[in-house]
């Protein structure tokens, strides 16, 4: 599998105050927008961006659209959560080409679904990213806990040029779910819930022999992700922890 590896943005930008973003990365990298509280992530390559989640506090459609704004955009909608979707709009009208290739599970309020309404699905199948939680729908355990909260519908990605493993808000319960599609020769894990306790068992990471770094993309005192036990299980598995909150937003590049 390729290596990746990991340059700071941020230290980047300051030694280097000329620096322009879009003017230099051609090298393929995936992309932990510091987006406060939330999720969006990016697969970057020549030609295209394939973001998993669009959404988060901070709005850095303008940013992302200097680096995305003129390739190719494939949109990976975990759930409906506005953390998630809640920047789509904005980063939509910045950008040539945009369509969406995995919309979220179930219903959502009519502002929501209006949300994503008018934009195009893609048309090809997306080769590089497999959808590993087909939530089961004739367990009625799942379908109980499912009325209550789009966390237990959501998608989870995998992203094999990257080797990463992004869950969206999955939750514990249906990590028992689709554990076992996750190829072991997985490398980053962008945590779960944005490392609330709910997320990221023991058993999960016991099927990710090969991990080499998490990602938790929070602001800790919104609700105080990354939870301390989250952070207690991967240091017990050695597994280093990266904050957006503590370093930015994060690229990881291949080589
Ligand atoms: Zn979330």
């Amino acid at each position: 599998m390729h290596r990746i590896s990991l340059i700071l943005l941020t230290g980047l930008l300051i030694l280097c105050p000329s620096y322009k973003l879009g003017d230099r990365i051609e090298q393929k990298q995936f992309i932990v927008w510091n987006t406060g509280q939330g999720q969006w992530t990016t697969w970057v390559t020549e030609n295209e961006c394939l973001h998993f989640d669009v959404g988060g506090e901070f709005d850095l459609s303008k940013k992302v659209a200097r680096l995305c704004g003129e390739k190719f955009n494939k949109i990976f909608l975990s759930h409906w959560d506005w953390d998630h979707i809640g920047l789509v709009g904005k980063f939509r009208v910045k950008t040539q080409h945009f369509c969406i290739a995995a919309r979220p599970k179930g219903s959502a309020s009519p502002h929501k679904e209006r949300l994503l309404a008018g934009i195009l699905s893609c048309l090809d199948s997306e080769t590089r990213v497999a959808s590993l939680f087909q939530q089961p729908m004739d367990d009625p355990r799942f379908l109980k806990k499912s009325e209550h909260s789009a966390n237990h519908l959501s998608s989870v990605f995998w992203l094999k040029p990257a080797s990463f493993l992004i869950p969206g808000d999955s939750t514990a319960d249906e990590e028992n779910f689709w554990k076992k599609e996750v190829p072991a020769s997985t490398k980053g894990l962008v945590l779960g819930h944005h490392g609330s306790r709910s997320s990221t068992s023991l058993a999960l990471l016991d099927k990710l022999p090969e991990l080499q770094w998490a990602v938790s993309s929070a602001r800790f005192s919104r609700y105080g992700h990354p939870h301390a036990e989250v952070v207690k299980r991967l240091a017990q598995k050695k597994i280093p922890l990266l904050r957006t909150e503590d370093w930015g937003t994060l690229h990881f590049y291949q080589r």
